[in-house]
């Protein structure tokens, strides 16, 4: 089976958040299915730095404000094809926003070029290759499945991942025509989002088949609180929507091998986590006392995030004698908080501001336990980083991970079941609480012990998702076929 992803970001040449990891590590699981990926990526600048040598495959001739060159490249195992068009993405800084935070102002037409690009590599742009299926990665890709059905003939089956239902991509209705859409199309039962073009709402109405990345997501975006105005749409299409649970990529995320770590260690070796943790003590100025249960928190610095919480919270987990060592970067509000708690609590909290991927990994390496009280969350990366380390999961029980960690109550312990803690009540007063409990369990050395031998072997890895996706991927190509 042949399949084009197309997504606007991807680890390890471009990266802003989860879309990037699992662009970057599913395709490889897929192999091992016999799936054959190609991924279209737009050419930022970074993109074109960081590949080596490309392959001109064809140019396509005014592809929204500019002749456009298709390359073809290779990035480790990844097969690429490139979308190098200069006027569109030669920049600095983030795929999405300029140097100070504001959207690119034409970022309507750099991801409509993206999914029309993508439209007609599925018509047979490429002479040797055509995908028997696309896959499209969120808002940015969006308007994949549109361009497709614009153009009518024979077309490949699509597929839309919804990675996070807040950002949906929405842009002024005058737009219709420079995005060369037909406006027959511009209606409730079609691309219209209250007035405007919207983007994931396109790929949600015209794609065969939309996932999310956990069941647990999949049920919450279909209801009014967190279908964030898309609920009815999805409820509409709830036959064609699963939820299936991203991975690890377990080669870059392996406390056996990892580089970026002052000592690897295994299963067998997880005494060795305590060097670690006495480098990570040190990295954030923290007392070095290796009793302490130590917290990580590693996220953008955000609403979504439960930051705010944590940051009220804060003065409770130091009472519990609990560290806290925080990576993140965000709202400056919230920066500046987490900046100020760590010179109210010296020795005792650490915020190191700005996103460092080396240093999130020896932080995952030598923490005892990983802090999320995200409002929502529609898989969650960084509790899988955890479990894979033996740093345990404390989590707010909703999207992934809810479907991800199992909590360390009176039956999850009793089972030998438990890998970290979940709670539900989303407030200061609950995240306390489990703070405190997590507490607990730390001092109960045996039992904090199993329960981290029992993460590090839990299944985080992306193999029985790559399988999930490749029946669905059938099912799509199948009911294309009888239509
Ligand atoms: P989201 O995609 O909503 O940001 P995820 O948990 O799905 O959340 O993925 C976040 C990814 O970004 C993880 O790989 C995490 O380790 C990484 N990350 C987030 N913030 C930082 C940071 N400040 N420094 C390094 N890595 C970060």
């Amino acid at each position: 089976m042949d399949v084009l992803f197309v997504t606007s970001e991807l680890y390890p040449l471009i990266k802003t958040g989860g879309l990037a990891d699992v662009a970057g590590a599913l395709p490889p699981a897929l192999a091992l299915e016999d799936c054959r990926v190609r991924t279209l990526l737009p050419g930022y600048r970074r993109v074109m730095e960081a590949l080596g040598e490309t392959e001109l495959v064809t140019v396509l001739e005014d592809h929204f404000g500019g002749d456009t060159r298709l390359l073809k490249a290779r990035a480790g195992e990844l097969d690429l094809l490139i979308l190098d068009a200069p006027g569109l993405y030669d920049r600095p800084g983030n795929p999405y926003v300029d140097a100070d935070g504001k959207d690119w102002p034409d970022n309507a037409t750099r991801f409509a070029a993206l999914s029309a690009a993508a439209a007609q590599i599925g018509h047979g742009l490429i002479g040797d290759w055509r995908p028997d299926l696309i896959h499209a990665h969120d808002w940015q890709a969006g308007l994949t499945p549109a361009y497709l059905a614009t153009a009518g003939g024979k077309r490949p089956a699509t597929v839309i991942t919804v990675h996070n239902l807040a950002f949906q991509g929405q842009f002024p209705a005058e737009m219709l025509k420079s995005l060369r859409l037909p406006a027959s199309m511009f209606q409730v039962a079609g691309l219209e989002y209250y007035g405007q073009i919207g983007f994931l709402k396109a790929g949600l109405f015209y794609a065969d088949k939309i996932t999310t990345v956990s069941p647990t997501y999949a049920q919450e975006i279909q209801t009014a609180e967190q279908g964030m105005g898309l609920d009815g749409l999805l409820r509409g299409r709830s036959g064609d929507l699963v939820g299936i649970v991203n991975g690890v990529d377990e080669q870059v995320w392996d406390p056996a091998t990892d580089r970026h770590l002052k000592t690897p260690y295994t299963f067998e070796t997880i005494e060795k986590k305590t060097l670690n943790k006495k480098a990570l003590q040190e990295r954030f100025g923290l007392d070095t006392d290796p009793d302490r249960p130590l917290f990580i928190v590693i996220t953008r610095l955000t609403w979504q995030k439960g930051m705010d919480l944590l940051a009220v919270a804060l003065p409770n987990l130091v009472a519990s004698g609990a560290h806290l060592a925080l990576l993140g970067s965000g709202e400056a509000v919230l920066e500046k908080s987490f900046r100020d708690a760590a010179s109210d609590h010296p020795g005792q909290v650490g915020c190191i501001l700005g996103y460092d991927e080396p240093l999130s990994h020896l932080m995952q390496g030598g923490a005892d336990a990983i802090l999320i009280p995200s409002r929502f969350e529609p898989c969650g990366l960084t509790q899988l980083y955890g479990l894979r380390y033996g740093t345990l999961p404390v989590v707010a029980r909703v999207g992934g991970l809810a479907d991800t960690v199992i909590d360390a109550n009176e039956a999850g312990l009793r089972a030998d079941a438990a890998t970290g803690v979940q709670f539900t009540d989303l407030t200061p007063l609950g995240l306390s609480a489990a703070i405190d409990r997590t507490v607990a369990l730390f001092a109960q050395k045996p039992v904090w012990r199993a329960m981290q031998k029992r993460a590090m072997v839990s299944d985080v890895g992306w193999q029985s998702s790559a399988k999930a996706y490749k029946a669905l991927y059938r099912e799509a190509i199948e009911g294309r076929q009888a239509v």
